[in-house]
């Protein structure tokens, strides 16, 4: 889970990703996986939580490969006109390690 690294609360992915859409070159950004993850590392954050900012860098990567993962994979995933994102990527995100982790098990690894 992606969490503040100042405060410790919960982030949001989809709030944090509607913060990166103000990069003029988003869209095509978002067409490149390294693309993707050197802006995310370089991009600085502000915690809707505490108020401070903080570089993408200190989020999970493995969460945000998956974040562009989903944001590819389902068509309309944002709201240019509105720069919002229209999936819960948070709960998405959720779901797919719950059945990573239940796939891992059923294994019996
Ligand atoms: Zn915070």
């Amino acid at each position: 889970m992606a969490r503040c690294p100042l405060c410790g609360r919960a982030l949001k992915w989809e709030e944090l990703v509607e913060q990166m859409l103000e990069l003029e070159d988003f869209r095509e950004i978002l067409k490149d996986r390294n693309a993707f993850m050197e802006s995310l590392g370089d991009f600085v954050f502000k915690c809707p939580h505490c108020g401070e900012e903080f570089y993408g860098r200190n989020l999970p990567a493995r969460e945000a490969e998956k974040v562009f993962d989903l944001l590819n994979d389902f068509k309309g995933s944002i709201d240019w006109e509105e720069r919002s994102v229209r999936l819960k990527l948070t709960n998405l995100l959720a779901l797919d390690l719950m059945l990573e982790e239940w796939d891992r098990r059923s294994r019996g690894g």
